[in-house]
């Protein structure tokens, strides 16, 4: 593999070992950990000019600190997105600024194509033919588009809610696709049972390959960049496995280290009402969550009753000073709808979850009057037009 010169291999979250990434691919080989790419940060040599005068223009502009080269990557030139201004809405909610980082415009509409990139960029270097993974849509999509680009077959597990234009693209990018009767978690034991049979299939799985959370990282690389170096005071992330999450909370703590900003954000885990583990552990004080026994919301993005990392997502939102909140899913859907009509830009139920826990957090008194606000909006708004519209019409719209 194609490793840059700064990373020194993986190593596990939960017993601390360290392995080599050519040898291993996926969990911890000791105790069957989440590992994590690690980095010599001292090797690393970057400051604000010379970030500042890189075009804007792909994830992989920040190499030094992902564990491969742009050179050796799978890409599209996905990230690079923009950070949008939403005065509107942050006079509503009584805060500075509000900000919306539109994953949006991503090559297959949402963030999970930057997890796709470096995850299929290792697929590649470790010379897999086939990839594989359970999805509730949105990554079975980007996954799918990658392993076609890169040459490979796709084996995508979705349950049957998944989305139409989820199932659509899987399709048209030559997936092979396989609709589960069932939630999320039906999908995840077909896929176990497929992998099982297949030694050559090439595991893309939440946190089983260690590279979706570092190529997710990098939407906190770009806020940062695109506030002139200042971190947010608060960050507002739709949560489900939390890969996005606990990437952030890595970025944030990188640029701090590497002198490139000087604080982190609060990072606040917004989930819906219907499927919240994540919450229900931080209003209970407990370190670790309890999956949740009969998951029900329209957002499907983040309906995950048991995400695996919530111990490193507890961590993160805690030792950032931030918080977790849920919001009922008309309320969501009311906020994609808010925002769709205040600020122009479309946001799908699931990353609607984001804003709604901000107006939660108002409501409760949590924002003083001048913080710097970001919401993530995950993905794009036309992928679940159906929903949003018929949300209009049960109001008789
Ligand atoms: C997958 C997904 C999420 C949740 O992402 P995690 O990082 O796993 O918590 C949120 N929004 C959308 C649109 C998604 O597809
Ligand atoms: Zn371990």
């Amino acid at each position: 593999m194609e490793t840059t010169a700064a990373f020194t291999g993986l190593e596990c979250v939960d017993c601390g070992a360290t392995a080599d990434a050519d040898a291993e691919s996926h969990r911890c080989p000791d105790c069957g950990g989440i590992l994590d790419p690690s980095y010599d940060y001292d090797a690393v040599d970057l400051d604000h000019d010379v970030l500042g005068a890189r075009p804007f223009d792909s994830l992989w502009r920040y190499e030094e600190l992902l564990p491969f080269s742009r050179e050796s990557a799978v890409t599209m030139d996905e990230g690079a997105t923009p950070l949008v201004e939403c005065p509107t809405l942050a006079d509503e909610l009584g805060v500075g600024r509000l900000l919306i980082k539109d994953e949006g415009r991503n090559p297959t509409g949402t963030f999970k194509d930057r997890g796709q990139t470096v995850a299929v960029t290792a697929a590649d270097g470790h010379g897999a033919s086939e990839v594989a993974l359970a999805s509730a849509g949105n990554a079975g999509q980007a996954a799918a588009a990658y392993a076609g680009r890169a040459g490979m077959e796709s084996h995508v597990y979705v349950p049957s809610r998944s989305g139409f234009t989820n199932k659509a693209m899987i399709n048209v990018h030559g997936g092979d696709m396989n609709v589960v009767g069932g939630r999320i978690g039906e999908a995840v034991a077909a896929f176990e049972e497929g992998l099982a049979e297949h030694d050559d299939w090439y595991s893309l799985q939440t946190f089983a390959t260690p590279y979706r959370h570092e190529g997710k990282k990098t939407m906190f690389y770009e806020i940062a960049e695109q506030l002139e170096w200042e971190s947010p005071d608060v960050i507002s992330y739709p949560t489900g496995g939390g890969v996005g999450l606990v990437g952030m909370y890595k970025a944030a703590r990188e640029f701090e280290r590497l002198g490139l900003t000087d604080a982190v954000p609060s990072f606040y885990a917004a989930q819906a009402s219907g499927c919240a583990p994540i919450v229900d552990a931080f209003e209970d004080g407990r370190d670790v969550h309890e999956p949740v026994e009969h998951p029900d919301t329209i957002c499907g993005g983040i309906e995950i009753p048991d995400p695996g990392a919530s111990p490193w997502i507890l961590e993160a939102i805690r030792e950032s000073d931030g918080g977790a909140v849920a919001t009922d899913d008309p309320e969501i859907l009311e906020a994609a709808i808010a925002v769709a009509k205040r600020e122009g830009l479309e946001m799908a139920p699931t990353c609607a979850a984001a804003v709604s826990g901000l107006f939660e957090l108002a409501d409760r008194g949590a924002f003083d009057g001048d913080e710097t606000v970001v919401a993530v909006n995950t993905g794009t708004g036309n992928k679940e037009a159906d929903v949003l519209r018929s949300h209009l019409m049960s109001k008789g719209v």
